[in-house]
């Protein structure tokens, strides 16, 4: 019955307009969003403890008879105790609650209640402060907790779902198609529910949760699969020859081994593979991933076909351009950019090139995308900093072209798992080794009374030859960062650093101002550049060997180290100032974190464990829709088993029209409405 589904979240039972609003405000705004809000953990009341083997300081459930009258003190205004004793037949246990009026009533002496709490006090003495209770006849059972909203309790939303499934009937529709559910036994949808909600035991719990998960993944797969739709294309785009050695011969340095090993891995899949090349090329920051690029561009380019790059920023965009048609003209190969800021004549310059096949290499950002860019022959698509595009902007890009090779380049180490979710059959190539003559970055955590001794710091390395980076405080909700990283370096010029060049640079500035910017900066004439995060991903300028970031505790550990990645990239000793006040225990450990290691695949291993995988899809970071139910710790072969069900699936029926399929392209649409807008700045 849809319909049901399909209803104001008003239509509920002790559901009014107001607490409407603060459902809505959780994303819940019909009966069928609520029952599919699934709980965010669960308090396990099912196998109470007796007093004495009740585990400390960490939730639990105890059950015991109430062995005193409840006493009452009003100890100020609008703060009333209530305490007694409990006793299970061998220990006694000293209960208190707070404010709750109803508890003498309740509470009555010889009758016996399961409390839900946290055990303190001594072996001796035990004691549970404010606990949730239930009378032991039909409390024993596992019991949801909802993520709440002020006004809003876990309680009252567990009404709310008991509600709705007092009104569902007993048959609903199933998205996932019968024969699927039995070759995976997984149960049926609404007995799923009924489970994730109000589990009748952790076995049936589990099963649910691995019911819906499949669905979640298998509806997320349907999508990824059809925007993709290519993987068993033919390779129509390979390459017959693969001058790589005539392309060493034109940059500055001798390439790495790692990077040798990258471009070999992709010149083999453009020359010999069955279909086109899918490709991620994952090297930390610094580890010299564009030269890797460029190569691709040179051989692509020698056999006649085009490629199109793709940044996140304009300002990696025009870097990249700076650099790749420095390198790659001398060869005579043409190379174009394409921005949003391209004036209108370039512009049509620009696409009409493409389009006859002049030439060669476009580098953009996300105008690449837009109607009027069309190409001759397209035989190969890279995105620089891939966790920042969405997954359709990725195929929308790719379907310019006839299957095209597909590189994708990242400096966030990803999960294996989310890996094979976002990527599906991709091939990795990993960059193990820096160029040589790097040396470590140092970092330190100052707090901001040390702010005029960094300042110190920075004019010493200055006043040597050398470059600095000031990152500005990330400001609250409301105020701009613009604001701030312009009153910033309005400081700087007239207080902290008179007679020194220092430069701005923040996302609102006009694409010409800002290329003057990085342009002046690239060449030494400015030798403080205050800027936002905008120079967070891909800048490269190696003369630059100070990053003083101020407020860092307001940053995530992966920005962090994105933007520290920044300096430390020439043969100069680097340093990184993080300048904080934290107190937050959380914050803390990030700052600990960034001066322990900067090794990038620490830094994404401790970010998973201080966000929780939750979040890790939550942030968007990898252009996916949000996920409810299926996480980063799902195991590889379950996601394995879902990804072979879709691929069957789309086999048979490639659009999902059948009847039993067409639950599964409904929800498929509705997820991937939004995934367009995601992961873009
Ligand atoms: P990232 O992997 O972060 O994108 P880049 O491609 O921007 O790194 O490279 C960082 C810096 O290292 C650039 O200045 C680049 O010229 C330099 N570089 C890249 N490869 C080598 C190499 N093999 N030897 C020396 N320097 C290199
Ligand atoms: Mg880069």
């Amino acid at each position: 019955m849809a319909s049901l589904f399909e209803k104001d979240i008003q239509f509920l039972k002790g559901v009014g307009e107001k607490r409407a609003q603060l459902f809505r405000k959780l994303g819940v705004d019909t009966v069928g969003a609520l029952l599919r809000f699934y709980p965010r953990s669960y308090e396990d009341w099912s196998q109470p403890f007796s007093i004495a083997e009740a585990p400390y300081d960490q939730p639990c459930c105890v059950r015991a008879a109430v062995a005193s009258p409840v006493s009452e003190s009003r100890i100020r205004k609008g703060m009333t105790l209530y305490k007694f004793r409990v006793c299970d037949g061998l220990s006694v246990m000293q209960v208190t609650l707070f404010n709750n009026k109803y508890a003498p009533q309740i509470l009555k002496e010889g009758q016996e209640f399961l409390f839900f709490g946290k055990v303190a006090g001594s072996f001796t003495h035990r004691e549970m402060s404010a606990p949730l209770f239930e009378p032991a006849s039909r409390g024993a059972r596992i019991r949801p907790t909802y993520s709440q909203t002020e006004g809003l309790s876990s309680r009252m939303i567990e009404n709310a779902v008991k509600n709705a499934f007092l009104l569902l009937p007993e048959r609903i529709g199933d998205v996932i198609p019968e024969d699927i559910r039995a070759q995976y036994a997984l149960c049926p949808l609404r007995k799923a529910l009924q489970e994730v909600h109000f589990p009748s035991g952790m076995a049936q719990l589990e099963q649910a949760k691995k019911r819906l998960m499949f669905e979640e993944l298998l509806i997320l797969q349907l999508g990824l699969m059809s925007l993709k739709g290519r993987s068993r294309a033919e390779n129509s785009m390979r390459l017959r020859i693969s001058p790589v050695r005539d392309f060493y011969s034109l940059l500055p340095f001798t390439p790495t081994g790692a990077q040798k090993r990258a471009v070999n891995d992709c010149l083999l899949d453009m020359t010999e593979g069955k279909s086109p090349m899918n490709r991620l090329i994952q090297g930390d920051v610094g580890s010299g991933k564009t030269a890797v690029a460029a190569a691709l561009c040179y051989c692509v380019a020698r056999n006649h076909m085009q490629t199109a790059f793709m940044a996140p920023t304009e300002i990696l965009a025009e870097q990249h351009y700076r650099s790749l048609s420095t390198l790659l003209e001398t060869a005579g190969i043409p190379v174009a950019l394409l921005t949003g800021s391209t004036k209108a004549a370039q512009r049509r310059a620009v696409l009409a090139g493409l389009e006859n096949g002049e030439i060669p290499l476009v580098i953009g950002t996300h105008a690449l995308l837009s109607d009027g860019v069309a190409f001759a022959r397209l035989g190969l698509v890279i995105t620089d900093e891939q966790h920042r595009f969405g997954v359709a902007q990725r195929a929308a890009l790719a379907s310019k072209g006839t299957n095209p090779h597909l590189l994708v380049m990242s400096a966030t180490p990803i999960p294996r798992t989310l890996a094979l979710m976002i990527y599906g059959d991709l091939d990795v190539s990993i960059l193990d080794e820096l160029p040589p003559g790097r040396q470590p970055i140092d970092t330190f955590w100052v707090d901001s009374g040390k702010r005029q001794r960094a300042f110190r710091f920075l004019k010493q390395h200055i006043d040597a030859g050398r470059q600095a980076y000031v990152v500005c405080p990330l400001v609250e909700e409301g105020e701009s960062d613009m604001a701030s990283a312009q009153e910033y370096s309005r400081r700087l010029r007239e207080e902290d650093f008179t007679g020194y060049s220092i430069g701005l640079l923040h996302g609102k500035m006009k694409a010409a101002e800002k290329e003057q910017v990085m342009a002046d900066f690239t060449a030494g004439r400015i030798q403080v550049l205050v800027s936002t995060t905008v120079i967070e991903v891909g800048v490269d300028v190696p003369n630059a060997v100070i990053m003083l970031i101020e407020n860092a505790e307001r940053f995530g550990l992966s920005q962090l180290h994105q933007l520290r990645g920044r300096v430390g990239r020439g043969k100069d000793k680097s340093y990184c100032i993080l300048i904080s006040d934290a107190q937050n225990e959380e914050a803390k450990r990030r700052l600990s974190a960034m001066c322990r290691t900067s090794d990038g695949f620490q830094i994404a291993d401790e970010d998973l464990k201080l966000r929780g995988p939750g979040d890790f899809f939550g942030s968007r970071q990898h252009g996916l829709p949000d996920l409810k139910i299926a996480d980063l710790l799902t195991d590889v072969t379950f996601v394995a088993k879902v990804q072979d069900t879709a691929r069957e699936l789309l086999e048979a029926d490639p659009n999902l029209d059948a009847p039993e399929h067409r639950g599964l392209r409904a929800e498929m649409r509705r997820l991937f409405a939004n995934v367009g807008e995601g992961g873009l700045n």
